[in-house]
């Protein structure tokens, strides 16, 4: 039987029984493992045999990025020291990064994670998988890799930037898979395409990381270098790193790893369930994860749960491209936006191309005003500018219900990331 990295559960009864036993396990693990857990526990008057049913969950204290913090440099640390092989932390840029420790197990889970994600992209072992983001002490870099590895198809470890070696290496090596963030693949992209190099390549799929990508964003890039396919990869440093979830060919949804973790999408005020359909927080509890367990951890990223099943027939469960972090969320005049819906609305107007930015003003008046910059698509009529501003202005008001006007650019004027895009200006203090 040919190797798979997927799950064996005939129904859902099962996965839900698998999830119950694995946070039973959690619970006792961290219980009687951490002292950070174990004091929070006590205060929130549970022991791990209150844990009857998943529906206890909800009985179980959250846990927050600060806590991570405020226990640096080895928070969550539920195991002996002895059996720490190695540790990762998150790229953070203002105050104490979050350090995560792995077991071997912790590794291995991850790795057969990320291997995961690669069959359900369809890879073979014939693959050649060139990776394009950043290696060290984040999570990035190694797990894209030893995932490839443990795949078994061929990594071509270039790291992230220097667009000369990765065009070099892209003809030469014949990649056929190309890893990196979302700006990164623009940027390739534009770049083949100005070398006139998309007949010497042979990239068929893209494997996008770390950054929203909308829906424009990704026909430009698919159209550039004649892609097959290309995929939304999940993941964070506090939960292993990326490669805990992706959209499978259908294209439907991202299918996350629920053999692995929980997930609950909360209000972020409330923290009570938010319907189905609608937009909350990700909080995760993990089921297997040894060195640093996470009960009911607060992601501060913004999605919407998938309740009707993928056609592809996979079991697990799906959740919805995340709408950026809960963090990045903008009041303008009293009303929530988070940068992904004006994503989402612009994606949905064909004129406009993939690069935007949202400038914030307060005027004279005392009021805030919401500027989207925004390139049009390569060969649109100039004369067609009021009437692309006016479509803008209207979609956004009727969709996210905030009025804002509207800049039209050239295609190229915007700025190309190598990394994370800077999309939000906001210049009201
Ligand atoms: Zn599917």
């Amino acid at each position: 039987m040919k190797k798979t990295f997927m799950p064996q559960f005939n129904d859902q009864g099962e996965l839900f029984d698998h999830q119950l036993e694995g946070l039973k396990w959690t619970i006792a693990h961290a219980y009687n493992g951490s002292a950070f857990y174990k004091k929070q526990f006590d205060k929130a008057g549970v022991t791990p045999d209150d844990i009857k049913s998943l529906d206890d969950l909800s009985k179980l204290p959250f846990t927050t990025g600060k806590d991570l913090k405020d226990g640096y440099p080895l928070p969550l640390l539920s195991v002996p020291e002895e059996k720490i092989v190695r540790i990762h932390a998150s790229s953070g840029t203002t105050g104490k990064r979050k350090v995560l420790a792995y077991t071997q197990k912790d590794l291995d889970d991850w790795f057969d994670m990320f291997a995961r994600c690669y069959e359900m992209a369809g890879l073979t072992q014939m693959d050649r998988v060139q990776i394009a983001v950043g290696y060290g002490v984040w999570t990035a870099g190694m797990g894209f890799q030893m995932g490839c590895e443990r795949f078994g198809a061929m990594a071509i470890p270039i790291g992230p930037g220097n667009i000369d070696m990765q065009c070099q290496f892209l003809e030469d090596m014949q990649a056929t898979v190309f890893c990196c963030t979302a700006s990164m693949a623009l940027l390739i992209a534009e770049e083949v395409h100005k070398r006139g190099l998309k007949n010497k390549i042979n990239v068929k799929k893209m494997i996008l990381g770390s950054e929203r990508c909308s829906v424009a964003m990704h026909t430009k890039i698919k159209e550039l270098l004649g892609l097959e396919d290309m995929f939304d990869i999940t993941g964070m440093t506090e939960l292993y790193g990326p490669g805990t979830g992706l959209d499978c060919t259908k294209h439907e949804g991202i299918h996350y790893w629920a053999d692995k973790f929980i997930l609950e999408i909360l209000d972020p005020d409330t923290l009570g369930p938010v319907p189905d359909g609608e937009i909350g927080e990700m909080v995760v509890t993990s089921l297997c994860k040894e060195a640093a367990p996470l009960v009911r951890y607060r992601t501060r990223d913004l999605t919407r749960k998938i309740a009707t099943p993928c056609s592809c027939g996979n079991l697990l469960f799906m959740h919805d491209k995340i709408m950026g972090r809960s963090d990045d969320m903008i009041i303008l005049r009293g009303v929530n936006i988070y940068p992904g819906q004006i994503d989402e609305v612009l994606s949905s107007i064909p004129e406009v191309g993939s690069e935007y930015q949202l400038h914030l003003e307060r005027m004279d008046d005392g009021k805030d005003y919401m500027t989207i910059k925004v390139e049009a698509v390569q060969g649109f009529d100039p004369a067609d500018t009021d009437d692309i501003r006016n479509k803008i202005k209207r979609t956004v008001h009727a969709k996210i219900m905030v009025s804002c006007d509207a800049q039209i650019c050239t295609y190229g004027q915007l700025p190309r990331f190598e990394g994370k895009a800077k999309r939000i200006f906001d210049n009201r203090s």
